[in-house]
């Protein structure tokens, strides 16, 4: 079968020939896949700044956004049978019986750096045209979400952070007694992550501004107005002027990767305030920013920073709820985030190419 592999040492990106890979444990799952998401992260490994293959393999198998059907089963499965379809987790647990996250099921949280990620880290990823993996990975999606349910392993990124908010929130008195309508929310960024996540705070009932230094007339803006926030160009209004023109802001949602304009607005987050970080910028020379005035704001308005990688099953089959009210919602909206869909033949151009808001390749 065919899969779209990366050779780092010799700076290699292209369709290789592999094995089917096949059903050897009772909990394993086979699925065809149907269509796999292509982002930041695999355009980085394919310029070779990041990602690393399993041990003794020269290759590594891209893709880790994956939407796939079942085409059978181990003797063990439950809950799970062929025809339905399904979505990838991505992380694996580290073998090490100290690392307590890894041992109860949320190796998002990892704490010996030893995890695997199928398609980023030390196993073989999704671009490709069958795979196996154990039950534990693998989340059921219902039918009616079959032409946008690739979008559900970007959308965890916001699950996870919406996790985080809930646990951050208790330590505020009354916090189960505040209307979110009346707290403002700030999204970084209107890419794949940044619009996915926009969805789920209009979700939650959040007062939410998107701030992007795209034009009025980008598709992605047109997103933005299509679920109901509100769009606020970076080039037009600097982070001092989206304070004055928002008020009190109680969250922000950073999905850029930008680090200037990522703390330029940390430098405006309101009283008890929340900073979710989820962009990861390539390390470059250090960058001036408001350092005192972060620092004096994060103690005298109790703010939290918390970054967030990766996500627990527990959000992804959260994801398959919000989808699927996304989609009650705001159907165009959710399926104009795809913007292209390729052939497995043509994946290796659609992932070195720019441009669109998400990539998909679709592989059956
Ligand atoms: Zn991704
Ligand atoms: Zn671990």
């Amino acid at each position: 079968m065919k899969a779209l592999a990366v050779f780092p040492s010799i700076r290699e990106v292209r369709l290789i020939d592999q094995p089917e890979p096949v059903i050897a444990g009772p909990a394993e799952v086979k699925l065809r896949i149907l269509e796999a998401g292509i982002c930041g992260t695999d355009r980085e490994i394919a310029s070779f700044q990041y990602g690393t293959p399993p041990v003794n393999s020269p290759h590594l198998v891209i893709g880790h956004e994956a939407l796939g059907e079942v085409v059978d089963v181990g003797s063990g499965v439950t809950g799970l049978a062929p025809g339905d379809l399904a979505v990838l987790m991505v992380r694996r647990p580290c073998p090490h019986d100290r690392c307590v996250p890894c041992r109860s099921g949320r190796p998002d949280f990892c704490n010996t750096g030893d995890f695997t990620e199928r398609g980023i880290k030390g196993a073989h990823g999704y671009m490709t045209e069958f795979v196996v993996d154990d039950q534990r990975y693998i989340v059921k999606v219902p039918k009616e979400l079959r032409e946008v349910a690739v979008l559900l392993e970007p959308l965890t990124v916001a699950e996870k952070a919406g996790e985080q908010v809930r646990i951050l929130a208790q330590r505020l008195p009354g916090h189960l007694r505040v209307d979110p309508s009346n707290l403002r929310a700030v999204v970084i960024g209107a890419g794949p992550i940044g619009l996915l996540g926009a969805m789920k705070l209009m979700g939650a009932k959040f007062d939410t501004s998107v701030y992007y230094r795209g034009k009025a007339d980008s598709p992605n803006v047109k997103i933005v107005s299509a679920i109901g926030a509100r769009f606020i160009s970076s080039v037009e209004h600097p982070p001092a002027e989206l304070a004055k023109m928002l008020g009190e802001i109680s969250l922000v949602y950073e999905a850029t990767g930008v680090v200037k304009i990522s703390f330029d607005v940390l430098s405006v987050l309101g009283v008890n305030g929340v900073y979710i970080f989820t962009g990861v910028p390539g390390v470059k020379a250090p960058i001036e920013m408001d350092a005192e005035r972060i620092m004096r704001n994060l103690v005298l308005k109790n703010q939290v920073l918390c970054g967030t990688v990766n996500a627990g099953r527990a959000s992804f089959e959260e994801g398959v709820q919000d989808l699927r009210s996304f989609m009650q919602r705001f159907p165009a909206a959710v399926r104009a985030l795809i913007t292209a869909r390729m052939t497995l033949d043509d994946a290796r151009d659609a992932v070195l190419a720019k441009g669109g808001i998400k990539s998909v390749i679709k592989v059956a």
